[in-house]
């Protein structure tokens, strides 16, 4: 006789959040899991929209980082070609375009350690001049200070990413010149000068489900957790140290998309990096477990992406409506209530 698989609750307090408990939504059979998140997401979003966000990168290559999967860093040999940091009116010509194409926020990357104080203030104006376009406006930057975050703000930023790469225990492993806490402090100045934060992780860097389950962990227990999750499939770059890295099977990258969207109800769960490597039914699969957010335009900081074209014959086949998503739900507390 078929026994239903018993179907481990999210802990109702987010900061109880374990990387055994996620580990164990991790290894629900795949249609239990699926069921759980979609019926979560449900619950918390019009499952129907998809928030679309142009990447830009505004300063390229020649980043003194050593992360290991990052064909921007000093460190390795790849053919990045160095750019410094575009002028405004720049990329407020690319804002214009982003937005005519469809897009309703602009990601602004610059390959930065931290961001220096000498580069603020035209990082601000390039922030107005983004907003005076329509657009919801993102920047990563690189390390933030306190300061540094309510100038941001002040500006009109609307979201900060900083993503958290992995799990602690593996971090180490992947970048040496920046520990895993001036990542979570960088996190916190922005979320204490009142911005959005936008952070998530990459997918197939040769860390374990384990090092996944924790890294969730770690971005669900943040008070309050991101805004914004991006999950990337890794693109292995030639030159840098991870180019022959094994890769992840799809259905993984579909399991922390249902796994985060259970973690973390209220967030904009979005499909990132490695999307030109995922079959439209990977995609619909990830949809339908809780992402609802992409990266959109053929190009993202230093890989491809699908063709605008694509993506909207697959919005079409789906029946999803790109753009402003709508929460039915307000408050964190209800959010996360309603997640057990
Ligand atoms: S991921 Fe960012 S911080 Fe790391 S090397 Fe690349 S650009 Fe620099």
């Amino acid at each position: 006789m078929a026994i239903d698989p018993v179907v481990p609750a999210v802990q109702p307090n987010i900061q109880s959040q374990t990387t055994e408990n996620v580990l164990a939504l991790f290894a629900l059979p795949f249609n239990d899991l699926l069921h759980k998140a979609h019926e979560v997401y449900r619950r918390h979003w019009d499952v129907n929209t998809v928030q679309l966000s142009t990447l830009l990168s505004i300063k390229t290559g020649n980043c003194v980082e050593d992360c290991k999967y990052c064909a921007q860093s000093r460190h390795y040999s790849t053919s990045i070609e160095i750019t410094p940091l575009m002028e405004t009116e720049d990329v407020r010509a690319a804002a214009r375009q982003a937005k005519a194409a469809g897009a309703s926020r602009l990601c602004m990357g610059a390959a930065w350690r931290a961001l220096q104080n000498r580069n603020l203030e035209k990082i601000m104006s390039i922030i107005r001049n983004v907003k005076e376009e329509g657009l919801e406006a993102c920047a990563t930057l690189g390390s933030l200070t306190a300061a540094q975050a309510t100038s941001l703000k002040n500006s009109g930023l609307d979201y900060y990413n900083h993503n958290i790469d992995t799990s602690e225990e593996y971090y180490s492993k992947i970048i040496s010149t920046r520990p895993f806490s001036e990542r979570l402090r960088s996190l916190q100045n922005a979320h204490a000068a009142g911005l959005k934060v936008c952070s998530g992780g990459i997918i197939g860097i040769g860390e374990s489900r384990t090092d996944r389950a924790a890294m969730l962990a770690s971005l669900a227990r943040l008070q309050p957790p991101p805004e914004s999750v991006p999950l990337n499939m890794f693109v292995p770059i030639p030159g840098t140290p991870l180019a022959d890295v094994e890769r992840v099977k799809p259905l993984e990258l579909v399991r922390t998309v249902a796994v985060t969207r259970l973690l973390m109800p209220g967030a904009q769960v979005r499909l990132s990096a490695g999307r030109t490597d995922l079959s439209d039914e990977a995609q619909a699969l990830c949809f339908f477990a809780g992402a609802n957010s992409l990266f959109y335009g053929d190009r993202l900081l230093t890989t491809d992406n699908p063709v605008e074209k694509k993506d909207w014959v697959l919005f079409a086949e789906l029946g999803l409506r790109p753009g402003p998503i709508e929460k039915r739900t307000t408050s964190y507390e209800e959010r996360r209530g309603d997640a057990t």
